[in-house]
C-alpha cells in the first residue's frame, strides 16, 4: 500500500517530518544569524587591524596639529611631507591587509585607495556626516552601509587625535559589503546544505520506518481478514510473531485467536473431526480437484453405527459419547493427503479418500473392522459396535448431491440388509 493513500502512513509521516522541517528551518535561520554576527566582527576587527597597519605606515604615533596643515591649493603636508595624492603609503596598506583605506584631514579625503571608474583616486572629497557625528568628538565609527563613489562598504572611521587630544583627522578602512555579503552567502550556503542533507535523512528514514510500520499492519489486517472469511490457514509471519512490542503481542494474540476460532468454527467438539460445515468446503474442493485436467475421481462413503439409539438407551448417553469417541479416533487415521473424514451428524460419518472405489474398498473394510474390534469399558460392561457403510464414487462432472444421495441410498440398503455392511 502506498504510504499516501494509508491515514496512518500520513500521520506517521506528518509527525516525522513537520517537526523535521519546523526544527531544520529554525537551525538555519539560528545559523545565519550566528554566521552573520560573527562575520560580522571578523570584519570590525579585521578593519580595525587594518587602521592598525595605516597608521603604523604613516607613522602617526608622534602626531601633533602642528604637524597637519594645508596650503593654499589644498595641498595637505604632514610634518613638511607632502600627503595629498601620494598613494604609496595607501597602497602598501592596502596591499598588505586587502582593505580599501583613506586619509582624511579633518573631513577632507587626502589619500585614498578608492578609486573612481575612470581610474582617478576619489580624493577632494568628504566624509561630512561621520566627521561631523563622531570623529570631531573623538569617536570611532562603524558602519555595515557606508556608501562612498556609489559603492556599499562595511566601513570603519577612527579619528587621528592629536597630542592635546583635538581630533584632527580620520584614518578609515573598508570592505565592499558584496565581498562580505558574498563570504557570508558562502557560509550560509553550507549551514543550509547541512540542513537540508539533515531533514532529507530524517524524511528518508520517516519514509523507511513507516513504510515498515505499514507492512506489518497490512499482514496483520490480511491475517485478520483471512480469520473473518474463516481462512484459518493463513499463517501470520514469524518476523512480525517474533517481535519483542505491541505488534509481536497482537501477532501472537491473533495466532491463539485464530487456532480456537478455527477449532471451534471447523471442529466438532465431541469428536475432534471436521463438522458438516467444513465437510461440505472440502467436498467441494475435492470436486474442483476432480474435474481438473486430469479428470480425478474419488471415493465416498456414508457410515452410521448400528442401533446406536440402543446403546444410548442401555449404557446412558454418556457412554453413547464414548462410542462416538472411539469411532471418530478410527477414523482420523484418514490421511488428509489421501481424503478426510468428518462427523456428517449424530452417529454418522462421511469418509472420503481420493482414489476409485476399486482400490478405496480395502480401506473402508479396514476401517470397519477397525470399528467392530473397538470395546468400550463403561460401567464394568464392554461395549462393543458395528457400522454400516454406503460406498460410491464421484465421477466428473456429476454433481455432488447425486453422490451423497447415492452414498445414503447405499447406506440404507445395507440397514435394510441387515446391518454391519460395507455396500456398494
Ligand atoms: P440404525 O441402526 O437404524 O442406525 O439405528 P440407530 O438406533 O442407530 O438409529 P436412530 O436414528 O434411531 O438413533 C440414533 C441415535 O443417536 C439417536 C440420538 O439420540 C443419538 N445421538 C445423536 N447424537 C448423539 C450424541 O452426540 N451423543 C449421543 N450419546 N447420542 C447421540
Ligand atoms: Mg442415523
Ligand atoms: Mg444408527
Amino acid at each position: 500500500m502506498k504510504i499516501y493513500k494509508s491515514y496512518i502512513g500520513r500521520q506517521l509521516l506528518v509527525m516525522a517530518i513537520i517537526p523535521a522541517i519546523v526544527i531544520g528551518i529554525a537551525i538555519t535561520y539560528m545559523s545565519t544569524r550566528v554566521v552573520y554576527n560573527v562575520k560580522l566582527d571578523d570584519t570590525k576587527d579585521f578593519l580595525k587591524s587594518s587602521i592598525a597597519a595605516l597608521e603604523f605606515n604613516y607613522d602617526f604615533s608622534s602626531f601633533s596639529d602642528s604637524e597637519f596643515y594645508e596650503d593654499e591649493n589644498g595641498i595637505v603636508y604632514f610634518r613638511g611631507e607632502k600627503v595629498s595624492d601620494e598613494y604609496e603609503i595607501v597602497d602598501m596598506s592596502k596591499d598588505f591587509t586587502g582593505a580599501e583605506v583613506s586619509l582624511f584631514y579633518e573631513n577632507k579625503r587626502i589619500a585614498t585607495t578608492i578609486k573612481r571608474e575612470d581610474g582617478s583616486r576619489f580624493t577632494r572629497t568628504t566624509a561630512d556626516e561621520v566627521w561631523n557625528n563622531y570623529c570631531i568628538k573623538g569617536e570611532s565609527y562603524f558602519d555595515t552601509e557606508v556608501i562612498i563613489n556609489d559603492e556599499e562598504y562595511f566601513g570603519y572611521y577612527v579619528p587621528i587625535v592629536s597630542d592635546e587630544g583635538m581630533a584632527v583627522g580620520m584614518l578609515f578602512a573598508g570592505l565592499p559589503s558584496a565581498t562580505v555579503h558574498n563570504t557570508i552567502h558562502k557560509m550560509n550556503q553550507s549551514a543550509v546544505m547541512i540542513c537540508a542533507f539533515l531533514c532529507f535523512v530524517v524524511v528518508v528514514i520517516a519514509v523507511f520506518q513507516t513504510n515498515k510500520v505499514l507492512r506489518i499492519l497490512n499482514s496483520v489486517l490480511g491475517y485478520l481478514s483471512d480469520i473473518n472469511n474463516e481462512n484459518f490457514r493463513h499463517e501470520l509471519p514469524d518476523h512480525i510473531v517474533n517481535r519483542n512490542d505491541e505488534f509481536g503481542r497482537i501477532g501472537r494474540q491473533l495466532v491463539e485467536l485464530n487456532d480456537s476460532l478455527r477449532i471451534s468454527v471447523e471442529n466438532d467438539m465431541l469428536t475432534g473431526l471436521y463438522n458438516r460445515r467444513v465437510a461440505m468446503k472440502k467436498l467441494n474442493k475435492c470436486v474442483v480437484w476432480a474435474n481438473g485436467e486430469n479428470n480425478e475421481t474419488f471415493t465416498f462413503a456414508i457410515c452410521d453405527i448400528d442401533h446406536f439409539k440402543y446403546v444410548n438407551d442401555t449404557y446412558g448417553h454418556s457412554c453413547g459419547d464414548l462410542v462416538l469417541k472411539a469411532v471418530a479416533d478410527v477414523l482420523l487415521q484418514v490421511n488428509e493427503q489421501d481424503g478426510f473424514a468428518a462427523r456428517w451428524g449424530g452417529e454418522e460419518f462421511i469418509i472420503v479418500l481420493k482414489k476409485p472405489v476399486r482400490e478405496a474398498i480395502a480401506d473402508i473394510n479396514k476401517i470397519a473392522d477397525e470399528i467392530r474390534n473397538i470395546r468400550i469399558n463403561y460401567e464394568d460392561k464392554i461395549v462393543s459396535i458395528t457400522m454400516t457403510f454406503g460406498v460410491t464414487e464421484y465421477i466428473s462432472p456429476q454433481k455432488i448431491d447425486l453422490t451423497i444421495s447415492t452414498a445414503d441410498k447405499l447406506l440404507y440398503k445395507g440397514k435394510e440388509d441387515g446391518r454391519d455392511k460395507v455396500v456398494f
